[in-house]
């Protein structure tokens, strides 16, 4: 469902070029459960944001869903992202001016979708939120609104879902509460997840793990996680 193959970022500041990801090769096959570790610094971000088409390589190919990013112009890569595509972000994103519910289902009207609101309450009862559907993020806790923003990162039923450290600013309990539910959403709707991670114990729970270090691929192989 992705294939990378060859990827060189350089980012340029001033007069500054700083290449952060070289020579990166890896696939994630449909269904499966992919993290990407590294020291802080290691690229993962970059990475991240490549592979789901909001960032563009200096060099290499990017196939999502079928499609060669480099192909597509920028609605078509827009239209890929908001069909197949789901994203859950270090710092929620959530839009404070919106309550949780509208979180979740205003994006699902603007992409069309007839019975939004109704949807959106389902899926915020499923992460545990039916009681807080009309509050406002900033009256929400960071679990809570981590678990709202995978609420709206479920809501089109993406085939693949590329997670930046979802578990980073929540204590255990909420983390793993937020592991259980993406994990679940891969056995039970057969969702690719993409999760980048410092908890090695979340990583290896999942099928495979990347590793980077200065930009560069250090390891990829498979966990005993079937
Ligand atoms: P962390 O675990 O700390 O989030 P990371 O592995 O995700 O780190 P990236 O965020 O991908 O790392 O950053 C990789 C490198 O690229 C870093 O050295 C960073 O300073 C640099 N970098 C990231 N974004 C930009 C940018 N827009 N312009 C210039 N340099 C950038």
């Amino acid at each position: 469902i992705l294939k990378i193959n060859g990827l060189e970022k350089t980012y340029t500041s001033g007069n500054k070029q700083l290449t952060v990801l070289h020579d990166i090769s890896f696939e994630v096959e449909k269904g499966q459960t992919f993290s990407i570790v590294g020291p802080s610094g290691s690229g993962k971000t970059t990475l991240l944001g490549i592979c789901a088409g909001l960032d563009q390589p200096n060099s290499g190919s990017v196939e999502l869903c079928g499609q060669d990013l480099n192909s597509l112009n920028e609605d078509q890569r827009a239209q890929l992202r908001n069909t197949d595509v789901g994203f859950i972000f270090q710092n929620f994103q959530l839009l404070p001016t919106l309550t949780a519910l509208e979180n979740v289902s205003v994006p699902l009207e603007l992409q069309g979708a007839k019975d939004a609101t109704q949807k959106s309450r389902v899926l915020l009862e499923k992460v545990g939120l039916g009681d807080r559907v009309h509050h406002y993020p900033s009256q929400l806790s960071g679990g809570e609104q981590q678990r709202v923003a995978l609420a709206r990162a479920f809501a089109n039923s993406p085939s693949i879902l590329f997670a930046d450290e979802p578990t980073g600013n929540l204590d255990e309990e909420t983390g793993e509460k937020v592991i259980q539910l993406l994990l679940d959403l891969n056995k039970e709707n057969g969702t690719t997840l993409v999760i980048i991670t410092h908890d090695l114990e979340l990583a290896n729970r999942t099928q495979q793990i990347l590793k980077l270090k200065g930009g560069k691929i250090v390891t990829n192989q498979l966990t005993s996680v079937l």
